[in-house]
Order: C-alpha cells, then sequence, then structure tokens
C-alpha cells in the first residue's frame, strides 16, 4: 500500500510517501510559502537526491495540486500515476474529547474537526484545508485523520482538569488535552517491546524534546498525565514557550501597559530557551557551544534540564514507580549533556545512566542506563510521519476487510 502523510500548515504543507507496510520511505519533503511569493516544491530522497521546483502556489488545492504533478514526473520515477496512492494519512492537531483514536475522515469527521477549530485556532483551520484539498484532488483515496491529542484521552479527570470553576469545562472544553500524541504513542511502543515489557504491566516515562517539548506518563499502555495542557505552552521550557508559569503574571504585564496581543506572542515566540538565553538562541545546539562563556546560555539549560528533572519526578511518583524512561525529539535524541544533567541526582528513583552508552547514543535506537539501573533508560528517534502511516493503513485495512 503507498501512503502519502500530510502535516499541512497555514504556509506549509511537510509530507512523505511511504510503501510496504509503510516502512520504506519513498520520497519526502516540503511545500513552502504557500499563498505567498516564492512558492517551492522540496524533495528529497532516502539515497540524498533532492528535487526543488518554484512556483507561487496560491492555496493548499493550488500547493498540494502542483506536488502530486511533480510526483508523477516520468523522469523522477517516483509514482506512475496517482492512482497509486492507496490513502493519506494527515496530522491533525486537535481532535478534542471526540477522538481517542484515528479516524477516517467523512464528512461528519470534518465537521468536528472544523468545531473543534476554536481549541486550536492556529492548527486546524490548515489541517483541515489540506484535507479538503486532497479530497478534491484525490477522490478515490480514503483519508485518515491522525490526532496529536488522541493518545492523551486516556488520562483520568484527576489528571485533566484545571482547579477553576467547572462551568468552564462544560460550557467551553477548558481541560488538559496535551499534545505529541502521535510521537509519545510511538516511542511508548518502541520501549515497551525494547525492555520486554510488551504484553505486561508498565510504568513508562516518554519525554519528547524538540522544539516543542513534552513528558507523558503511561501506565500499562495508558496516558496517565502528560505536561502539555489545554494548549501547548504548559508544562516543560520549550524552545520559545515557557512551559508552566503563574497566569497572575498576565495580568501583571497588562497592568504594566503590555497588549494581551504581546503578550501572548512574547509567550509564544520569546520564551523558554530564546528568552532565557536573553535573546541569544532557541535551539540548544548554540546554547550548548555557547554555555561555557555566556552565563544566560548555560543558564537556560539548567533550567530546561531542572524543569524536566522535576516532571520526571513527578510522574514516578503518579506512576508508583518508573520502569522505563525515554528521551526522544532533537534535543533528546541529540544531546548526551542534557540527558546527563536531567538523570543527576535521580539515582534514588532506580536511574542510573552509563556515561558511555549515553555518550554514544546519540541520533539512534540506544539504552543508555547501567545494567544495574531499576529504571531502562532509552533514546528512541521518534517517527511521527511513521506512526500516521500505519495508523492510516491500519484504518483503511479495516474497511477494506468489513466490505
Ligand atoms: P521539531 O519539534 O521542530 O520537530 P526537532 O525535534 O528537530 O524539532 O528538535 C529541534 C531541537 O533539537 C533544537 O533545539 C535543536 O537545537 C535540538 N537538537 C538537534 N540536534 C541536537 C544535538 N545534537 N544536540 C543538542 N540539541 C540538538
Amino acid at each position: 500500500m503507498k501512503i502519502l502523510v500530510l502535516n499541512s500548515g497555514s504556509s506549509s504543507v511537510k509530507f512523505q510517501l511511504r510503501n510496504s507496510g509503510c516502512e520504506e520511505l519513498i520520497c519526502k519533503g516540503l511545500i513552502e510559502r504557500i499563498g505567498e511569493k516564492g512558492g517551492a516544491v522540496h524533495i528529497k530522497f532516502p539515497d540524498g537526491r533532492q528535487h526543488d521546483e518554484e512556483l507561487d502556489l496560491e492555496d493548499h488545492i493550488k500547493a498540494l495540486d502542483y506536488l502530486l504533478k511533480v510526483l508523477v514526473k516520468p523522469e523522477l520515477d517516483i509514482l506512475g500515476s496517482l492512482s497509486e496512492i492507496d490513502a493519506v494519512g494527515h496530522r491533525v492537531v486537535h481532535g478534542g474529547e471526540s477522538y481517542s483514536k484515528s479516524v477516517l475522515l467523512n464528512d461528519e469527521a470534518l465537521k468536528t474537526i472544523d468545531e473543534l477549530s476554536g481549541l486550536a485556532p492556529l492548527h486546524n483551520p490548515p489541517n483541515l484545508k489540506g484535507i479538503l484539498a486532497c479530497r478534491e484532488i484525490l477522490p478515490n483515496a480514503p483519508q485518515v485523520g491522525v490526532f496529536d491529542t488522541a493518545f492523551h484521552q486516556t488520562m483520568p479527570q484527576s489528571s485533566f482538569m484545571y482547579a477553576i470553576p467547572r462551568e468552564l469545562y462544560d460550557k467551553f472544553g477548558v481541560r488538559r488535552y496535551g499534545f505529541h500524541g502521535t510521537s509519545h504513542s510511538f516511542i511508548h511502543t518502541r520501549a515497551r517491546k525494547l525492555s520486554g515489557l510488551d504484553d505486561k504491566p508498565s510504568k513508562i516515562a516518554t519525554a519528547h524534546l524538540g522544539n516543542g517539548c513534552s513528558i507523558a506518563a503511561v501506565l500499562n499502555g495508558e496516558v496517565l498525565d502528560t505536561s502539555m495542557g489545554f494548549t501547548p505552552l504548559e508544562g516543560l521550557v520549550m524552545g520559545t514557550r515557557p512551559g508552566d508559569i503563574d497566569p497572575a503574571l498576565i495580568s501583571f504585564l497588562v497592568e504594566k501597559g503590555y497588549e494581551l496581543s504581546e503578550i501572548m506572542k512574547l509567550l509564544q515566540k520569546k520564551s523558554g530557551l530564546l528568552g532565557l538565553s536573553n535573546g541569544l538562541s532557541n535551539d540548544m545546539r548554540t546554547l550548548l557551544e555557547k554555555s561555557e562563556r555566556d552565563k544566560n546560555a548555560r543558564l537556560a539549560f539548567e533550567v530546561f534540564c531542572y524543569r524536566l528533572k522535576k516532571y520526571i519526578g513527578a510522574y514516578a511518583a503518579a506512576l508508583g514507580g518508573l520502569d522505563v524512561l525515554v528521551f526522544s525529539g532533537g534535543i533528546g535524541e541529540g544531546s548526551a549533556v542534557v540527558r546527563n544533567e536531567t538523570c543527576r541526582g535521580l539515582e534514588f528513583l532506580g536511574i542510573e545512566i552509563d556515561e558511555e552508552k549515553n555518550n554514544d547514543g546519540s541520533g539512534k535506537e540506544a539504552l543508555i542506563s547501567k545494567d544495574s539501573s531499576n529504571v531502562k533508560v532509552y533514546v528512541i528517534p521518534t517517527n511521527e510521519e511513521l506512526m500516521i502511516a500505519k495508523e492510516t493503513e491500519l484504518i483503511v485495512g479495516d474497511i477494506q476487510n468489513s466490505q
């Protein structure tokens, strides 16, 4: 089965084309500057080849139409015809309380995703644009929605309710939803397999540390808690977002003369590692390079690791112990220093990092804890697109079997 995976943003669409049990990547790439001047399609192949084309792309339909025309160009030898695309899997950010699993995107599902736009105004509308465009261009390929929030829907009320007036939940759905669910689900499944806890009781904490960062506590395969909340601002320190803060800070800044829109920009785009490093960088690599000479870069690194350490402790308490801890995402996969600093002092929880394995464990699947460690600590590269492709194949397969 050939599956096209799409992650549609407001002005760009990331894509992957996968084959045979989804494991084979045929090509991947990016359509950028949709609705702006200088539109472009970039395609990368697993053997390192790259193909780039430029054309102004008015909207998502024009952009996807153009991409598909490029994918069937005979000289690129990707697809003989569009009918070879068996299904399309879409990343959808918010499934609210409606979706705890991936779904076939029929009219009813599209209506629900549209209704949920109020909870994710920056994400669901462009996701929907990508879905509608695909429906028009590939009317015979089933479309599947894979939600960032779905894996976290097992959280009990005691984890997901904020201690604010109940009517805000009843009227507006104000609660903690959690995000990065596709990644947490992927690395949790791998961790359970690697640690031999596939079909056994398990207490697993998965840390996805990219530009956005979150950690999940997963008990026997079901999410018990996760650090992102009503929006992806809550929880860990991130590239440009602060994670947990005192909400009274907002009214304080309003009193100081800041506009609400300015404050939200400050919290979305100027905080986190970037804010702590006094504007130096939101990129952990840069901060680590400069941390010996620049005290703000060092501080950003320290606050990042300290917050993560606190969450690991909290989740070990919530789970009643820990069997496995996983590091993933660009920082989790790439930085031995972050993994080491985060786990330093957690020996009392049974977490013992093996320095050599940790230093050698970046960028690939690796066990980085000592043999004596009660908690197995892994680096597991995440692969959200592979997960979306697999979910899509599963749902389309179920439909075909039931026909
Ligand atoms: P996204 O969330 O956009 O998918 P990534 O998962 O690629 O982002 O993570 C980006 C972050 O990972 C950046 O802060 C980057 O500096 C960091 N990163 C990538 N490689 C390394 C590395 N080798 N060491 C430290 N940080 C790294």
